[in-house]
Protein backbone atom coordinates (compact mmCIF):
# COMPACT_ATOMS: atom_id res chain seq x y z
CA UNK A 1 0.00 0.00 0.00
CA UNK A 2 0.94 3.28 -0.61
CA UNK A 3 0.56 5.45 2.86
CA UNK A 4 1.05 9.16 3.65
CA UNK A 5 2.27 9.94 6.89
CA UNK A 6 1.52 14.01 7.69
CA UNK A 7 3.72 15.08 10.86
CA UNK A 8 6.10 12.37 9.40
CA UNK A 9 9.16 13.62 11.12
CA UNK A 10 7.66 14.04 14.46
CA UNK A 11 7.74 12.25 17.48
CA UNK A 12 4.88 9.65 17.06
CA UNK A 13 4.82 10.11 12.87
CA UNK A 14 8.73 8.76 13.01
CA UNK A 15 8.10 5.72 15.38
CA UNK A 16 4.66 4.80 13.12
CA UNK A 17 6.79 5.49 9.83
CA UNK A 18 9.69 2.82 10.99
CA UNK A 19 6.69 0.32 11.57
CA UNK A 20 5.09 1.15 8.48
CA UNK A 21 7.99 0.68 6.59
CA UNK A 22 9.00 -2.69 8.21
CA UNK A 23 5.59 -3.76 6.77
CA UNK A 24 7.03 -3.55 3.17
CA UNK A 25 4.56 0.28 2.45
CA UNK A 26 5.52 2.52 0.42
CA UNK A 27 5.70 5.45 2.83
CA UNK A 28 5.42 9.09 1.93
CA UNK A 29 6.20 11.49 4.87
CA UNK A 30 5.02 15.23 4.67
CA UNK A 31 6.44 17.42 7.40
CA UNK A 32 7.26 21.09 7.72
CA UNK A 33 9.67 20.34 10.26
CA UNK A 34 8.38 22.89 12.32
CA UNK A 35 8.77 20.45 15.64
CA UNK A 36 9.80 17.40 13.70
CA UNK A 37 13.28 16.72 12.71
CA UNK A 38 14.53 15.18 9.70
CA UNK A 39 17.43 12.90 11.94
CA UNK A 40 14.11 11.11 13.27
CA UNK A 41 13.51 9.50 9.66
CA UNK A 42 17.09 9.53 8.72
CA UNK A 43 17.41 6.18 8.60
CA UNK A 44 14.60 5.65 5.39
CA UNK A 45 16.45 8.66 3.59
CA UNK A 46 17.40 6.95 0.30
CA UNK A 47 14.79 3.74 0.68
CA UNK A 48 13.28 3.21 -2.67
CA UNK A 49 9.57 2.35 -0.66
CA UNK A 50 10.35 6.09 1.25
CA UNK A 51 9.78 9.65 0.34
CA UNK A 52 10.19 13.00 2.10
CA UNK A 53 8.39 16.26 1.44
CA UNK A 54 8.66 19.02 2.96
CA UNK A 55 5.48 20.41 3.35
CA UNK A 56 3.50 23.12 5.05
CA UNK A 57 -0.65 20.97 5.51
CA UNK A 58 -1.77 24.51 5.64
CA UNK A 59 -1.56 24.71 1.88
CA UNK A 60 -3.30 22.08 -0.71
CA UNK A 61 -0.91 19.58 -2.32
CA UNK A 62 -2.04 16.75 -5.05
CA UNK A 63 -0.64 13.50 -4.36
CA UNK A 64 -1.96 9.89 -5.26
CA UNK A 65 -2.12 7.50 -1.98
CA UNK A 66 -4.16 4.82 -0.40
CA UNK A 67 -3.93 5.33 3.35
CA UNK A 68 -3.01 8.98 5.39
CA UNK A 69 -2.35 9.08 8.88
CA UNK A 70 -2.73 12.12 9.93
CA UNK A 71 -0.64 13.36 12.55
CA UNK A 72 0.52 16.88 11.53
CA UNK A 73 0.14 19.40 14.19
CA UNK A 74 2.50 20.84 17.23
CA UNK A 75 1.83 18.58 20.32
CA UNK A 76 3.36 20.17 23.02
CA UNK A 77 1.72 22.88 24.95
CA UNK A 78 4.79 25.25 24.72
CA UNK A 79 4.68 24.94 20.74
CA UNK A 80 1.23 24.66 19.99
CA UNK A 81 0.77 28.27 22.09
CA UNK A 82 4.16 29.87 20.56
CA UNK A 83 1.83 30.63 17.47
CA UNK A 84 -1.83 30.19 18.33
CA UNK A 85 -2.88 31.25 14.87
CA UNK A 86 -0.61 28.92 13.17
CA UNK A 87 -2.25 25.84 15.93
CA UNK A 88 -5.75 26.40 14.39
CA UNK A 89 -4.67 26.72 10.67
CA UNK A 90 -2.94 23.29 10.76
CA UNK A 91 -6.04 22.17 12.21
CA UNK A 92 -8.44 23.11 10.56
CA UNK A 93 -7.30 24.22 6.99
CA UNK A 94 -4.14 21.91 7.22
CA UNK A 95 -7.14 18.85 7.98
CA UNK A 96 -9.75 20.16 5.62
CA UNK A 97 -6.60 19.91 2.85
CA UNK A 98 -6.20 16.24 4.00
CA UNK A 99 -9.55 15.28 4.00
CA UNK A 100 -9.93 16.80 0.60
CA UNK A 101 -7.03 14.76 -0.84
CA UNK A 102 -8.62 11.52 0.85
CA UNK A 103 -11.77 12.53 -0.79
CA UNK A 104 -10.52 12.86 -4.15
CA UNK A 105 -8.28 9.51 -4.11
CA UNK A 106 -10.62 7.39 -1.83
CA UNK A 107 -7.88 6.96 0.98
CA UNK A 108 -8.69 5.88 4.14
CA UNK A 109 -8.39 9.21 6.30
CA UNK A 110 -7.12 8.51 10.61
CA UNK A 111 -7.31 11.55 12.26
CA UNK A 112 -4.37 11.82 15.44
CA UNK A 113 -6.86 13.67 18.02
CA UNK A 114 -6.45 13.84 21.69
CA UNK A 115 -7.50 13.34 24.94
CA UNK A 116 -7.64 17.26 25.43
CA UNK A 117 -11.02 17.31 23.30
CA UNK A 118 -12.14 16.11 27.21
CA UNK A 119 -10.70 19.87 28.54
CA UNK A 120 -10.50 19.47 32.02
CA UNK A 121 -12.49 16.58 32.49
CA UNK A 122 -15.62 16.19 34.83
CA UNK A 123 -15.90 13.19 34.23
CA UNK A 124 -13.34 10.10 35.66
CA UNK A 125 -11.83 7.78 33.40
CA UNK A 126 -12.70 9.77 30.54
CA UNK A 127 -15.00 7.16 28.43
CA UNK A 128 -15.41 8.33 24.16
CA UNK A 129 -19.07 9.42 25.07
CA UNK A 130 -18.12 12.01 27.71
CA UNK A 131 -18.51 15.85 25.75
CA UNK A 132 -15.94 17.12 27.58
CA UNK A 133 -15.06 20.95 29.49
CA UNK A 134 -12.96 22.61 27.09
CA UNK A 135 -12.35 27.08 27.36
CA UNK A 136 -13.05 28.27 24.34
CA UNK A 137 -11.20 31.21 24.76
CA UNK A 138 -8.24 30.22 26.79
CA UNK A 139 -4.65 30.01 26.00
CA UNK A 140 -5.11 25.80 24.96
CA UNK A 141 -8.26 26.31 22.90
CA UNK A 142 -5.63 26.82 20.23
CA UNK A 143 -5.60 22.68 20.09
CA UNK A 144 -8.17 22.12 21.73
CA UNK A 145 -10.63 23.25 19.75
CA UNK A 146 -8.56 22.84 16.58
CA UNK A 147 -8.92 19.15 17.04
CA UNK A 148 -12.60 19.03 18.31
CA UNK A 149 -13.02 20.82 14.80
CA UNK A 150 -10.62 18.73 12.83
CA UNK A 151 -13.07 15.56 14.03
CA UNK A 152 -15.75 17.28 13.44
CA UNK A 153 -14.57 17.80 9.47
CA UNK A 154 -13.52 14.32 9.75
CA UNK A 155 -17.19 13.49 10.75
CA UNK A 156 -19.02 15.53 8.45
CA UNK A 157 -16.56 14.75 5.33
CA UNK A 158 -17.41 11.04 6.12
CA UNK A 159 -21.05 11.54 6.37
CA UNK A 160 -21.67 14.06 3.13
CA UNK A 161 -18.92 12.47 1.06
CA UNK A 162 -18.17 8.63 1.98
CA UNK A 163 -14.74 9.55 2.87
CA UNK A 164 -13.70 6.76 5.06
CA UNK A 165 -12.33 7.97 8.67
CA UNK A 166 -10.96 6.80 11.80
CA UNK A 167 -10.44 8.74 15.00
CA UNK A 168 -7.96 8.28 17.63
CA UNK A 169 -7.69 10.20 20.36
CA UNK A 170 -4.63 9.74 22.09
CA UNK A 171 -3.67 10.32 25.64
CA UNK A 172 -0.40 11.33 26.97
CA UNK A 173 2.48 9.54 24.96
CA UNK A 174 6.00 9.59 25.52
CA UNK A 175 9.10 8.15 24.12
CA UNK A 176 12.64 7.88 22.55
CA UNK A 177 13.08 10.88 20.07
CA UNK A 178 11.18 13.24 21.82
CA UNK A 179 13.24 16.79 21.28
CA UNK A 180 15.30 17.75 24.65
CA UNK A 181 13.39 21.20 23.81
CA UNK A 182 9.60 19.54 23.35
CA UNK A 183 8.58 20.87 26.76
CA UNK A 184 6.27 18.34 27.90
CA UNK A 185 6.77 16.81 31.14
CA UNK A 186 8.70 13.78 30.24
CA UNK A 187 11.02 14.79 28.38
CA UNK A 188 11.48 17.73 30.66
CA UNK A 189 12.05 15.85 33.48
CA UNK A 190 14.68 13.76 32.13
CA UNK A 191 16.22 16.41 30.21
CA UNK A 192 16.41 18.13 33.89
CA UNK A 193 17.49 14.77 36.07
CA UNK A 194 20.26 14.07 33.56
CA UNK A 195 21.42 17.83 33.28
CA UNK A 196 21.57 17.78 37.07
CA UNK A 197 19.13 21.16 37.14
CA UNK A 198 15.66 20.92 39.43
CA UNK A 199 13.00 18.94 38.31
CA UNK A 200 10.11 21.72 37.25
CA UNK A 201 6.82 21.10 38.74
CA UNK A 202 3.79 22.87 37.64
CA UNK A 203 1.29 23.78 40.75
CA UNK A 204 1.91 21.60 43.48
CA UNK A 205 2.21 18.63 41.48
CA UNK A 206 -1.36 16.97 42.63
CA UNK A 207 -2.83 16.73 38.51
CA UNK A 208 -2.57 13.55 37.65
CA UNK A 209 -1.64 12.58 33.84
CA UNK A 210 -1.78 8.62 32.43
CA UNK A 211 1.36 7.92 30.35
CA UNK A 212 1.53 5.25 27.35
CA UNK A 213 4.39 4.74 25.95
CA UNK A 214 5.36 5.07 22.08
CA UNK A 215 5.51 1.10 20.65
CA UNK A 216 1.90 0.59 22.29
CA UNK A 217 0.33 3.32 20.93
CA UNK A 218 1.51 2.88 17.18
CA UNK A 219 0.10 -0.93 17.60
CA UNK A 220 -3.02 0.51 18.64
CA UNK A 221 -2.83 3.46 15.79
CA UNK A 222 -2.48 0.95 13.13
CA UNK A 223 -5.00 -1.62 14.59
CA UNK A 224 -7.38 1.36 14.01
CA UNK A 225 -6.35 2.53 10.83
CA UNK A 226 -6.70 -1.32 9.63
CA UNK A 227 -9.93 -2.10 11.60
CA UNK A 228 -13.70 -1.94 11.12
CA UNK A 229 -14.51 1.01 13.36
CA UNK A 230 -14.09 4.04 12.89
CA UNK A 231 -14.05 5.68 16.32
CA UNK A 232 -13.63 7.69 17.90
CA UNK A 233 -11.57 5.68 20.27
CA UNK A 234 -9.53 6.49 22.98
CA UNK A 235 -5.80 5.14 22.90
CA UNK A 236 -3.16 5.34 26.00
CA UNK A 237 -2.18 3.69 29.04
CA UNK A 238 -4.73 3.36 32.14
CA UNK A 239 -1.66 3.92 34.63
CA UNK A 240 -2.46 7.20 36.49
CA UNK A 241 0.16 9.40 38.57
CA UNK A 242 0.27 12.29 39.62
CA UNK A 243 3.10 14.93 38.73
CA UNK A 244 5.03 14.49 41.56
CA UNK A 245 4.89 10.93 41.95
CA UNK A 246 6.79 10.74 37.75
CA UNK A 247 9.04 13.26 38.92
CA UNK A 248 9.95 11.77 42.02
CA UNK A 249 10.13 8.34 40.18
CA UNK A 250 12.48 9.99 37.61
CA UNK A 251 14.34 11.82 40.23
CA UNK A 252 14.96 7.85 41.70
CA UNK A 253 16.04 6.51 38.23
CA UNK A 254 18.44 8.95 37.16
CA UNK A 255 19.52 11.16 39.76
CA UNK A 256 18.16 10.79 43.85
CA UNK A 257 20.13 14.43 43.83
CA UNK A 258 18.28 16.03 41.87
CA UNK A 259 16.18 18.84 43.31
CA UNK A 260 12.39 19.41 42.49
CA UNK A 261 11.03 23.01 41.61
CA UNK A 262 7.52 24.26 42.39
CA UNK A 263 6.35 26.50 39.42
CA UNK A 264 3.43 28.44 38.71
CA UNK A 265 0.47 26.20 37.13
CA UNK A 266 -0.38 27.38 33.64
CA UNK A 267 -3.99 28.64 32.97
CA UNK A 268 -6.68 26.01 32.09
CA UNK A 269 -3.89 22.93 32.98
CA UNK A 270 -6.50 19.37 33.22
CA UNK A 271 -6.11 18.72 37.23
CA UNK A 272 -7.17 14.90 35.96
CA UNK A 273 -6.73 12.54 33.24
CA UNK A 274 -6.92 8.76 32.48
CA UNK A 275 -8.43 7.23 29.60
CA UNK A 276 -11.26 4.41 29.68
CA UNK A 277 -10.15 1.95 26.69
CA UNK A 278 -12.97 -0.22 26.97
CA UNK A 279 -13.46 0.44 23.37
CA UNK A 280 -10.60 0.01 22.18
CA UNK A 281 -10.29 -3.35 23.84
CA UNK A 282 -13.08 -4.75 22.27
CA UNK A 283 -12.81 -3.10 18.93
CA UNK A 284 -9.40 -3.97 18.58
CA UNK A 285 -8.16 -6.23 21.22
CA UNK A 286 -5.63 -3.73 22.33
CA UNK A 287 -4.09 -3.15 25.45
CA UNK A 288 -0.62 -1.16 26.73
CA UNK A 289 2.06 -3.76 27.20
CA UNK A 290 4.59 -1.38 28.41
CA UNK A 291 5.06 -0.38 32.30
CA UNK A 292 5.77 3.23 33.27
CA UNK A 293 9.29 1.82 34.86
CA UNK A 294 10.24 0.02 31.67
CA UNK A 295 8.80 2.81 28.87
CA UNK A 296 10.81 5.38 31.52
CA UNK A 297 14.17 3.45 31.42
CA UNK A 298 13.87 2.80 27.59
CA UNK A 299 13.76 7.02 27.04
CA UNK A 300 15.83 7.69 29.95
CA UNK A 301 18.60 5.38 27.84
CA UNK A 302 17.84 7.31 24.47
CA UNK A 303 18.38 10.86 25.75
CA UNK A 304 21.18 9.85 27.77
CA UNK A 305 22.71 8.52 24.73
CA UNK A 306 21.69 11.89 22.85
CA UNK A 307 23.11 14.42 25.32
CA UNK A 308 26.23 12.35 25.62
CA UNK A 309 26.93 12.64 21.95
CA UNK A 310 26.16 16.52 22.00
CA UNK A 311 29.44 16.55 24.77
CA UNK A 312 31.61 14.89 23.15
P1 LIG B 1 5.39 16.34 17.28
O1 LIG B 1 5.33 17.79 17.54
O2 LIG B 1 6.65 15.60 17.59
O3 LIG B 1 5.03 16.02 15.77
C1 LIG B 1 4.20 16.82 14.98
C2 LIG B 1 4.80 16.87 13.58
O4 LIG B 1 3.94 17.65 12.73
C3 LIG B 1 6.19 17.53 13.54
O5 LIG B 1 7.07 16.75 12.78
C4 LIG B 1 5.91 18.88 12.88
O6 LIG B 1 7.04 19.40 12.20
C5 LIG B 1 4.76 18.52 11.95
N1 LIG B 1 3.96 19.69 11.58
C6 LIG B 1 3.47 20.65 12.41
N2 LIG B 1 2.82 21.58 11.69
C7 LIG B 1 2.87 21.19 10.39
C8 LIG B 1 2.39 21.74 9.17
N3 LIG B 1 1.70 22.90 9.13
N4 LIG B 1 2.65 21.08 8.01
C9 LIG B 1 3.36 19.92 8.02
N5 LIG B 1 3.83 19.37 9.13
C10 LIG B 1 3.60 19.99 10.32
O7 LIG B 1 4.17 15.70 18.09
P2 LIG B 1 3.76 14.18 18.35
O8 LIG B 1 3.81 13.94 19.81
O9 LIG B 1 4.48 13.27 17.43
O10 LIG B 1 2.22 14.25 17.95
C11 LIG B 1 1.75 13.79 16.70
C12 LIG B 1 0.24 13.94 16.64
O11 LIG B 1 -0.36 13.20 17.71
C13 LIG B 1 -0.24 15.38 16.77
O12 LIG B 1 -1.34 15.58 15.89
C14 LIG B 1 -0.72 15.47 18.20
O13 LIG B 1 -1.73 16.41 18.36
C15 LIG B 1 -1.22 14.06 18.45
N6 LIG B 1 -1.16 13.74 19.90
C16 LIG B 1 0.02 13.43 20.52
C17 LIG B 1 0.03 13.17 21.88
C18 LIG B 1 1.29 12.81 22.61
O14 LIG B 1 1.23 12.66 23.84
N7 LIG B 1 2.41 12.59 21.99
C19 LIG B 1 -1.16 13.22 22.62
C20 LIG B 1 -2.33 13.56 21.95
C21 LIG B 1 -2.34 13.80 20.59
N1 LIG C 1 -7.25 19.42 -1.54
C1 LIG C 1 -5.93 19.09 -1.54
N2 LIG C 1 -5.51 18.02 -2.27
C2 LIG C 1 -6.35 17.26 -3.00
C3 LIG C 1 -7.72 17.59 -2.99
C4 LIG C 1 -8.15 18.69 -2.25
O1 LIG C 1 -5.11 19.73 -0.87
O2 LIG C 1 -5.89 16.32 -3.63
C5 LIG C 1 -7.72 20.58 -0.78
C6 LIG C 1 -8.47 21.58 -1.64
O3 LIG C 1 -7.55 22.54 -2.15
C7 LIG C 1 -9.47 22.20 -0.68
C8 LIG C 1 -9.61 21.19 0.43
O4 LIG C 1 -8.67 20.16 0.18
O5 LIG C 1 -8.94 23.38 -0.11
C9 LIG C 1 -10.99 20.59 0.52
O6 LIG C 1 -11.24 19.94 -0.69
P1 LIG C 1 -12.73 19.62 -1.19
O7 LIG C 1 -12.63 18.96 -2.52
O8 LIG C 1 -13.48 18.91 -0.15
O9 LIG C 1 -13.38 21.06 -1.24
P2 LIG C 1 -13.45 22.13 -2.42
O10 LIG C 1 -12.15 22.09 -3.17
O11 LIG C 1 -14.61 21.72 -3.23
O12 LIG C 1 -13.66 23.41 -1.68
N1 LIG D 1 4.34 19.87 33.68
C1 LIG D 1 5.20 20.08 34.76
N2 LIG D 1 6.50 20.41 34.49
C2 LIG D 1 6.98 20.52 33.22
C3 LIG D 1 6.11 20.29 32.13
C4 LIG D 1 4.79 19.97 32.40
O1 LIG D 1 4.80 19.97 35.92
O2 LIG D 1 8.18 20.82 33.08
C5 LIG D 1 2.95 19.47 33.98
C6 LIG D 1 1.89 20.25 33.22
O3 LIG D 1 1.53 21.43 33.94
C7 LIG D 1 0.75 19.25 33.16
C8 LIG D 1 1.46 17.90 33.07
O4 LIG D 1 2.78 18.13 33.56
O5 LIG D 1 0.00 19.27 34.35
C9 LIG D 1 1.54 17.35 31.66
O6 LIG D 1 2.04 18.37 30.83
P1 LIG D 1 2.40 18.14 29.29
O7 LIG D 1 2.80 19.46 28.75
O8 LIG D 1 3.34 17.01 29.17
O9 LIG D 1 1.03 17.63 28.64
P2 LIG D 1 -0.51 18.06 28.75
O10 LIG D 1 -0.69 19.15 29.75
O11 LIG D 1 -0.86 18.49 27.39
O12 LIG D 1 -1.18 16.82 29.21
Amino acid sequence: MRVLVTGGAGFLGSHLIDRLMAQGHEVLCLDNFYTGHKRNILNWVGHPYFELIRHDITEPIRLEVDQIYHLACPASPVHYQYNPVKTIKVNVMGTLNMLGLAKRVKARFLLASTSEVYGDPDVHPQTEDYRGNVNCIGTRSCYDEGKRVAETLAFDYHRQNNVDIRVMRIFNTYGPRMLENDGRVVSNFIVQALKGIPLTIYGDGSQTRSFCYASDLIEGMIRLMNGDHIGPVNIGNPGEYTILELAQTIQKMVNPDAKLVFKPLPQDDPKQRQPDITRAKQWLGWKPTISLQEGLKLTIDDFRTRLEAQKS
